[in-house]
């Protein structure tokens, strides 16, 4: 007899099950939870003796969410999007589902993430007891016991004698984790029910920032977008705009001067009974719409709430060219809004010129305006800025082109000392100064889209039931 194949008939005369009982049931706790269902599912004697229960397929469920091809541990880092294959499990379905299904409750507070494998929820074993269901009792209290901090510390970091805000961390994070489900199960076990305050009047805050109703929960989703302005949010990808965007009146980061970051909602169609995105109900309004804003919506003042249906019940019951024409006018409440907006910020602008010429002489609007016209030897009258604000979009616009040229004149663009100190005090004026253009070529191009879609509402219908729209609406990104 070889050595090889002696070596492998050792192998085979030690195998688990040919140990005797009393030491299986000693080993068998060692097991993770995927090793203990894979003993269970081997033969029909582990079956028997594992007996494995609904926490221990739980348990097994919160380790393969924390595998690579699930999205591994995520770390949060708000700058970045959650990646599309994040998944999560949700353990009353018992489905690995895509983090799009739960809300930030579920996923973000520390006991319920993803631990990282050296944390203690990272460790954690089966911790399987033989015996019935007072053996088994027994054994969880006593572990609820022994499983403080101070023992955790003395067992994983002997050395360590004051423990740092991370240890503590690494002994919390995921260890809730059998408490989380998904929306549909938080739909079906009236969690939302109880959790919405449907009394809440203007003013009152909601702390947990969902509004809706029992049957039609508005959940604030996983996603926060940036958008440049409602038509966008509403309607994502639908008439992608090449132009520069204008900047926003108020900014709170400088590198999203133009963009302005919404909260998206999850909401329980009632007609379909799926999730989907705000946006699929076709309603101009939002309970919030800045992630910093308290949600203030009373709906009592709404009570058709219920009423509303998705995009794709509205095509069912009553055909596509109803949907195509509330969506048409959904499209040109938000696009008209947008316009008379910027059209009231074209205006307003030259507001500033009047406050200028009383304190920055060097900006002074009659020298400006003196200076260019000084060639036509005309020396006109110079249009004070509310004679301005009254003129054609057209003449506004030429005598734009000399506020232009003067800044042009001043070298770089905005790279003066005095011009720096001009931006400084007024960044608004600057946006102003130099998104003009962009700012009418933005209202120009949303009046353009307004009218392609007047006449053919199908690029709508198409875009709501089949297109890019869907697949926001979904929320199956
Ligand atoms: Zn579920
Ligand atoms: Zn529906």
């Amino acid at each position: 007899m070889s050595p090889c194949s002696k070596s492998i008939s050792h192998q085979e005369s030690t195998t688990l099950l040919s140990l005797p009982v009393d030491l299986q049931i000693l080993i068998i706790p060692y097991l993770d939870f995927t090793s203990l269902i894979s003993l269970a599912q081997t033969n029909h004697f582990f079956r028997d003796l594992i007996n494995p229960q609904r926490q221990h397929f739980v348990g097994r469920l919160l380790e393969i969410e924390c595998l690579p091809n699930n999205g591994g541990e995520v770390t949060l880092d708000l700058l970045k999007d959650f990646p599309t294959t994040v998944r999560y499990a949700c353990t009353r379905c018992l489905k690995i589902l895509p983090h799009t299904k739960f809300d930030n409750h579920a996923l973000l507070r520390l006991r319920f993430r993803k631990p990282p494998p050296e944390s203690r929820a990272g460790k954690q074993l089966c911790s399987w007891t033989s015996g019935d269901a007072k053996a088994q009792g027994l054994k969880r209290q006593a572990d609820l016991k022994n499983n403080t901090f101070e023992n955790w510390m003395s067992r994983e970091h002997p050395l360590i004698f004051s423990p740092t805000p991370e240890l503590r961390e690494s002994y919390k994070i995921g260890t809730c984790r059998h408490r989380r489900t998904c929306n549909e199960c938080k739909f079906q076990t009236g969690f939302w029910a109880r959790n919405i305050n449907i009394n809440l009047g203007w003013g009152h805050r909601n702390d947990n920032q969902d509004v809706g109703t029992a049957s039609m929960p508005i959940i604030k989703s996983r996603q926060v977008y940036t958008y440049h302005d409602p038509s966008q949010r509403f309607f994502p990808g639908l008439f992608p705009y090449t132009g520069e965007f204008p900047a926003r009146l108020r900014s709170y980061r400088v590198h999203h001067i133009d963009r302005e970051a919404w909260c998206l909602y999850s909401t329980r169609c009632p007609g379909c009974e799926r999730w989907q995105e705000f946006a699929a109900f076709r309603q101009p309004r939002m309970p919030k719409s800045r992630p910093q804003d308290a949600p203030r919506w009373n709906i009592s003042w709404n009570s058709n709430i219920e009423a509303w249906r998705c995009n794709s019940c509205v095509a069912a019951a009553y055909g596509e060219q109803e949907l195509g024409k509330q969506l048409v006018a959904f499209w040109k409440t938000l696009a008209e809004a947008q316009v008379r907006l910027l059209d009231y910020r074209l205006e307003n602008g030259w507001r500033q010129f009047g406050y200028l010429e009383n304190t920055n002489k060097e900006f002074s609007w009659t020298r400006v305006y003196r200076r260019a016209r000084v060639e036509s030897q005309l020396l006109r009258e110079v249009p004070s800025p509310l004679e301005i604000m009254k003129m054609s979009v057209e003449a506004r616009r030429e005598i734009y082109g000399i506020w232009k040229q003067f800044l042009q004149e001043q070298g770089e663009w905005g790279s003066g000392d005095s011009i720096k100190n001009l931006w400084f005090k007024n960044p608004w004026f600057k946006h102003w100064s130099y998104g003009y253009e962009a700012m009418e070529k933005r209202a120009e191009f949303l009046k353009a889209c307004t009218d392609r879609v007047e006449a053919d509402p199908g690029i709508l219908v198409e875009y709501a039931l089949r297109g890019a729209g869907y697949e926001a609406m979904q929320m199956s990104y």
